[in-house]
C-alpha cells in the first residue's frame, strides 16, 4: 500500500478524505485524533489509477487494520466501498476506472491542486462549526 511514493496532491487529498469522514475508520468506526497517521486514506481503485485517483468517491478513510483487511478479502472490500456511496457514484468511479485513460501530468495540475485545498478547507470548516 505504500509502495507509491506520496506527493503534495496525495497529502492534500489524503486530509481532504479524513477530514470529510470525520477521522472515524468507515470500516470499524474507532475516531481518531486529527493529524493521525493511524488513519489512512483508503483508495478503492489503488493509486496507480490516475482516473481515480483523486476522486472523493474513490477514497475513505481506514484504519491501518482495517486497510489491511480490505486488501486481503476484495469482496468485502466492494461492500464496504458500495454501502458508502450511491450506485451513481460507484459507477462514476467504475466508468472513470474502466473507460478513461488519466495520465499523470493530465491530473496533478496547479488547478486540481487548489480544487482539492479548496474541498479540504471547506470539510475543515464544517468542523468549526459543528456540535461534535
Ligand atoms: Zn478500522
Amino acid at each position: 500500500m505504500a509502495s507509491i511514493k506520496r506527493n503534495k496532491f496525495d497529502s492534500v487529498f489524503s486530509d481532504y478524505i479524513r477530514y470529510r469522514d470525520k477521522w472515524t475508520c468507515q470500516r470499524c468506526n474507532k475516531k481518531y485524533p486529527v493529524k493521525t497517521r493511524g488513519l489512512q486514506c483508503s483508495h478503492f481503485y489503488g493509486r496507480r489509477s490516475y482516473a481515480t485517483r483523486f476522486e472523493p468517491a474513490n477514497a475513505m478513510a481506514l484504519c491501518y487494520r482495517c486497510h489491511v483487511h480490505v486488501a486481503e478479502y476484495p469482496m468485502e472490500h466492494v461492500d464496504l466501498w458500495e454501502s458508502k456511496f450511491t450506485k451513481e457514484e460507484t459507477d462514476y468511479i467504475n466508468h472513470l476506472h474502466y473507460r478513461t485513460n488519466v495520465k499523470k501530468n493530465q491530473i496533478e495540475t496547479e488547478e486540481t491542486y487548489q480544487k482539492l485545498r479548496r474541498m479540504l478547507n471547506a470539510e475543515k470548516d464544517k468542523g468549526f462549526t459543528r456540535v461534535k
